[in-house]
């Protein structure tokens, strides 16, 4: 994952056109005029993956079978310690995964866990997905010089996701990982919280996305990459509230989905908590309501592009 993240972050960081975007405003300050910046063209997917792109969670198709566990019953036990011990419900999971599988005899190390990624079930249409929505942006927004980056913001394992068959397709995944090394037990190495996923939500309008680069400096607006605007998350609950929030204070856009077929009692809740744009089952073939309700978004944010680009070319 480091050599990912720091190979991924080259990708990230700003062009030298956006660095030399101008201060918005010189005009009115009676200095010579400036030309507006350019719109930022890129839009980015980003998703939660446990119930958004797989139906279970992902330690519930190789970990937990591994050991013998039933999942509800593993689930029951690190909400009851969590609560108990006044714990991080996610350190709480990651500290207990291990602790069983010690208990049991069981190694898993981090090359096990990425070969448990290759059991992780993804709900209808999401190998092609990623492929299908490049090509959409592209039919609709290409001769604008738009594209489409997909993130992955989890706090499952990296290790697990690094080995699932769509992996391929992210720009760059932020999750929970282990420190295989560390101790005795992996112990957690970054454990990634609900709102510590709107963290990962700044470092891609940023475009700071090397976990070594600082997050908090102060950038101007028209100087991110990617605007709030330019970007939809893809969420299934309420760990999504923080970072659907986070977008849609500020111009971007949300969609949350259930189990095809399966109650959308939750994604009702947040829809009408002004949470998300649209909801729809998990299903991203072609033609699904999820993928229309998503193109429907992209054709936004591309028409938003271009009417900018339309009034930069006036105040030329
Ligand atoms: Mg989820």
């Amino acid at each position: 994952m480091v050599e990912r993240a720091s190979r991924r972050s080259a990708k990230g960081h700003r062009e030298a056109s956006d660095l030399a975007a101008p201060v918005s405003g010189a005009r009115d300050a009676g200095v010579p005029s400036a030309p507006v910046a350019p719109s930022k063209t890129t839009i980015a997917l980003v998703y939660d993956f446990d119930g958004t792109l797989s139906p279970k969670p992902m330690q519930e198709y190789g970990f937990l079978p591994k050991l013998g566990i039933e999942p509800q019953a593993f689930w029951a036990e690190c909400t009851a310690l969590a609560k108990a011990e006044r714990a991080d419900p996610l350190i709480t999971y990651m500290h207990l995964m291990y602790k069983k599988a010690k208990e049991k005899g069981v190694r898993i190390d981090r090359a096990d866990l990425v070969a448990q990624g290759k059991t992780v079930e993804l709900y209808p249409g999401v190998d092609g997905w990623f492929d299908k929505m490049h090509a959409y942006v592209k039919k609709h927004g290409g001769d604008a010089g738009i594209t489409v980056k997909h993130y992955l913001v989890s706090s499952g394992l990296a290790e697990i996701i690094e080995g699932t068959k769509i992996y391929r397709h992210f720009a760059n995944v932020f999750a929970s990982e282990y420190w295989f090394d560390a101790y005795d037990l992996p112990f957690p190495k970054r454990v990634i919280t609900d709102t510590g996923k709107t963290q990962f939500l700044f470092r891609i309008n940023k475009g700071l996305e090397d976990y070594n680069q600082s997050i908090n400096d102060h950038m101007p607006e028209n100087e991110r990459p990617i605007p709030f605007a330019n970007m939809i998350y893809f969420g299934d609950g309420d760990t999504d509230v923080p970072s659907m929030a986070l977008l849609k204070k500020n111009g971007g856009h949300a969609i949350a989905v259930h189990a095809p077929g399966g109650a959308a009692g939750k994604c009702v809740e947040l829809f009408k908590a002004g949470r998300c744009d649209f909801y729809a089952g998990a299903d991203y073939r072609t033609g699904s309501d999820l993928f229309k309700r998503a193109c429907l978004l992209i054709d936004r944010i591309i028409a938003d592009i271009r009417v900018k680009e339309e009034v930069r070319g006036l105040g030329r």
